[in-house]
C-alpha cells in the first residue's frame, strides 16, 4: 500500500525527542518520557498542534531531520508501506530560525536512499500552514523553487477552521505554474464547503481527510463521480475528537458511497499508531474485511503521484496479497 497523508514532523517519537534534545543541548519542559507522554491526551486539533510545534524545537540539524525520516521509513516499511508521499512543514522550521536548506536537505537525504534501503519509494510534499498569511507561504514557495528543492507538490495543513481555501488561491496558482501537484487538508474540523472550495478554487488533485463531506449529499455524489481521492486517517480522527470513537467513524459509509478513500496515519507518533496499526483497529472495531482492505490499498496506490510503472508493480502486490488472504 501507499501512505499519502503523513506529516514527517508527526513521526517524531518521544524517545527521539529526548535523544535529539540531549544531542543539541536543549532543555525540555518535561522531566522524563512519562511526563511527555502524559501530554498526548488531546481535546481538539489545536491542543495537538500546540504540543506538535513545541516538540519540533529539538530538530536543528540536517542529521536530526534525516534521523527522524529514516526512523519513519523503517517503521512504515515494516508495516507494509511500499510508497509514501511525505509532507513537511517548512514554515514551522524557518520561523524558529532553522534554514530552509537544513530541513529540506535533511528529510530529502533520507528519502533519496529509501527505495534501496527500505523498498519504499518516496515523494516529498511541502505543506503550508494555513493559519499563517498567504504571503508567508508564497515567499517560502519561491525560495523552495529557487533552491530547486526536490518537492513533487504542495499541501495545506494546520488549524483549519477560520482559514478557508479561498485564502490561498495565489499560492496554488503559483504551484500549478511551477508544475507541482496540489493537495490540501479539508473537511477535518472545517465544513464540507472547504472541500468544494479546495477543488474549485485551489484545483487540488487530492483531499486530505475530507470526512465531513458526509454532511453534504450532493458533495458525496460529486466526489464519488469524480473519484476524488480522500486520504482518511481514522486513529487521528479519534484522537483529535473529530469522531467520538472508532466505532462511529464514517469510513464504512464512505466505502459504501463509492468514495475513493485510503487509510493513512497522519501523525503516527501522536495518534496511537502507524498505518498498519490503523488497519488492525479497523479490522477489530469495524470488522473491515480483507477485500475492503485490499480495495483501500489499491485506492492508495492509484491515488498516489507515483509513476505508472511503480503503480502497476504495487497493484500487482495488492492482488497477490488479496489472493493469499482469500486462500487463508
Ligand atoms: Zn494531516
Amino acid at each position: 500500500m501507499a501512505e499519502l497523508h503523513l506529516h514527517i514532523e508527526g513521526t517524531l517519537q518521544p524517545e527521539l525527542i529526548f535523544a535529539l534534545a540531549e544531542r543539541n543541548g536543549i532543555e525540555l519542559p518535561y522531566a522524563d518520557l512519562d511526563e511527555l507522554r502524559s501530554r498526548y491526551e488531546f481535546t481538539d486539533l489545536q491542543s495537538f498542534l500546540d504540543l506538535y510545534y513545541a516538540n519540533m524545537a529539538v530538530l536543528r540539524t540536517e542529521q536530526d531531520f534525516a534521523d527522524m525520516t529514516r526512523d519513519y521509513l523503517a517503521r512504515a516499511s515494516a508495516g507494509g508501506v511500499r510508497h509514501v508521499e511525505v509532507m513537511m512543514d517548512p514554515q514551522a522550521h524557518v520561523s524558529r530560525g532553522v534554514p530552509l536548506e537544513t530541513c529540506v536537505n535533511g528529510v530529502a537525504s533520507a528519502l533519496a536512499t529509501s527505495e534501496e534501503e527500505f523498498g519504499v519509494s518516496t515523494l516529498l510534499i511541502a505543506a503550508f500552514l494555513r493559519d499563517l498569511p498567504e504571503d508567508d507561504a508564497l515567499e517560502v514557495l519561491e525560495q523552495l523553487l529557487a533552491m530547486n528543492a526536490p518537492i513533487a507538490g504542495i499541501g495545506l495543513d494546520s488549524a483549519e477552521v477560520g482559514n478557508p481555501p479561498s485564502k490561498f488561491v495565489r499560492l496554488y496558482q503559483r504551484a500549478a505554474e511551477a508544475g507541482l501537484h496540489r493537495i490540501a487538508h479539508a473537511g477535518e474540523e472545517g465544513p464540507a464547503s472547504y472541500i468544494t472550495d479546495s477543488l474549485d478554487l485551489l484545483g487540488v488533485e487530492r483531499i486530505d481527510h475530507g470526512i465531513r463531506c458526509m454532511e453534504d449529499a450532493a458533495l458525496v455524489e460529486r466526489l464519488a463521480n469524480e473519484q476524488v481521492p480522500l486520504t482518511v486517517c481514522p486513529l487521528s480522527n479519534v484522537r483529535l475528537r473529530a469522531v467520538d470513537t472508532l466505532a462511529d467513524h464514517p469510513l464504512p459509509a464512505m466505502l459504501s458511497a463509492g468514495l475513493n478513500v485510503s487509510v493513512n496515519s497522519d501523525d503516527p507518533a501522536y495518534f496511537g499508531g502507524y498505518v498498519d496499526d490503523n488497519f488492525v483497529q479497523l479490522r477489530a472495531v469495524l470488522g473491515l474485511t480483507a477485500a475492503e482492505q485490499s480495495r483501500l490499498a489499491a485506492n492508495s496506490i492509484r491515488s498516489s503521484f507515483a509513476s505508472d510503472a511503480r503503480k502497476a508493480e504495487l497493484l500487482g502486490e495488492v492482488r497477490a496479497w488479496e489472493a493469499a488472504a482469500a486462500e487463508a
